[in-house]
């Protein structure tokens, strides 16, 4: 009997491993969490729809033949889901073809676990997690993972959530496997981000050890809050104080000397205002379902918001206006695709062909944009260089 695939239905540890980025960087952070209900988002829940297509696609490949009827129907009963899209089939294809490459590499047949719960209680206190699929071949484990998001492209460099996972896999099946080595892999197929990250299992241990106390403070709740970049994913990002805090001390600054401000102080300004708009986003979306629910927030309300415009009936609103000499030019935007859409359309080999082949399409350098000091790319100047300037 096939297994039923609910990823929704999931239990989640109080450290999950998602989570990981988050609770090792402020410790206290998992309990404050546990009075807020978890509300999931419409892209929380596309991600799961694409998971459990690409789950289906990967038992069928690796762990459950089954036949081509069976596997059709389960899919069939997802394209049903009302988020599903088309593209999910494309993506999870890519997702697939990335592990085809690797174990059709190998020379032996590897072991392949998809979808595998994982006890992470040897170094982080009562928790798990699922990895999407791990593969061990020769002294090689894979640890690979499945994104469906395309805002934030994620790196597999040093991830605590896919460190976390390999240990779970290395402490379930190290002692059946040589493993030696571990590579982790993000593919994030709607960004053609595919991110990979090789460690040895030494580091991998070595770093375990290293975040046993972390964890072992996060479970206790104790530490410091530490706001940063990692509050924006968790559940008391809108009331904390902590970052509350962060950005209200903006005020330090208000006995500087008037009437300009430094170069070094606008970069200090900057940092410290990083994340001020996506803490104003949180604080509206609270203040905005809190007067929904009757409560107070001082010197705000909630109103109903602009209404828009739509047709009843598209076919029939149009026809009217046909009949009624209304020309069809008038009616519909003929606008051309854009590049990137257009790619998508027809396929990365058909867009290459016709398009980047023939030179058709040019890339142009984008507008200078500000990004910190730690950012990869290189630093762009409009200074003339005085050497150039003297010749
Ligand atoms: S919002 Fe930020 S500082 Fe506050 S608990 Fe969450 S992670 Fe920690």
């Amino acid at each position: 009997m096939p297994k039923e695939i609910k990823h929704s239905d999931r239990a989640h540890a109080l450290l999950s491993a998602s989570g990981a980025n988050r609770w090792l960087a402020c410790t206290p952070s998992a309990r404050l969490e546990e009075q807020f209900e978890d509300k999931g988002s419409t892209y929380a829940a596309e991600g799961t729809l694409a998971h459990e297509i690409a789950e289906l696609k990967l038992r069928k490949y690796y762990t459950e033949p089954m036949a081509q009827s069976t596997f059709t129907r389960r899919l069939n009963k997802m394209k049903k889901h009302e988020l599903y899209q088309d593209e999910m089939l494309k993506h999870t294809d890519t997702y697939l073809d990335y592990l085809k490459e690797i174990t059709l590499g190998m020379g032996l047949t590897p072991y392949v676990a998809v979808e595998k719960r994982l006890d992470l209680s040897r170094y982080v206190p009562e928790s798990f997690g699922t990895v999407d699929c791990l593969i061990i071949g020769g002294d090689t484990l894979y640890v690979t993972d499945f994104k469906y998001g395309k805002g934030v492209a994620v790196s597999a460099e040093d991830n605590p959530q896919m460190k976390l996972y390999a240990l779970g896999a290395y402490s379930e099946y190290s002692f059946l496997y040589p493993i030696k080595t571990i590579k982790l892999a993000i593919i994030q197929p709607r960004l053609d981000n595919i991110s990979e990250f090789d460690l040895s299992a030494e580091e991998l241990t070595a770093w375990g050890e290293e975040i046993k106390p972390i964890a072992q403070k996060a479970f206790s709740g104790e530490g410091d809050f530490v706001p940063g970049e990692h509050c924006k994913f968790c559940k008391a990002k809108a009331v904390c104080r902590a970052r509350a805090e962060q950005f209200t001390a903006l005020d330090d600054f208000k006995n500087l000397k008037p009437p300009l401000i430094t170069n070094e102080e606008v970069g200090e300004f900057l940092g410290k205002g990083q994340h001020i708009e996506s803490w104003i986003k949180a604080l509206k979306d609270y203040a905005l379902s809190e007067s929904l629910k009757g409560n107070e927030i001082k010197g705000w309300k909630a109103v109903e918001g602009r209404g828009s415009r739509n047709y009843v009936d598209l076919d029939k609103a149009f026809a009217h206006l046909k009949e009624n000499g209304i020309d069809e030019a008038v009616l519909y935007d003929r606008v051309p695709l854009t590049v990137p859409k257009l790619e998508k359309e027809l396929g990365k080999k058909q867009y290459r062909e016709l398009l980047e082949e023939s030179k058709l399409v040019e890339k142009t350098p984008g507008k200078p944009t500000l990004a910190p000091a730690g950012d990869k790319r290189k630093a762009v100047t409009n200074a003339v260089d005085p050497a150039e300037d003297f010749k």
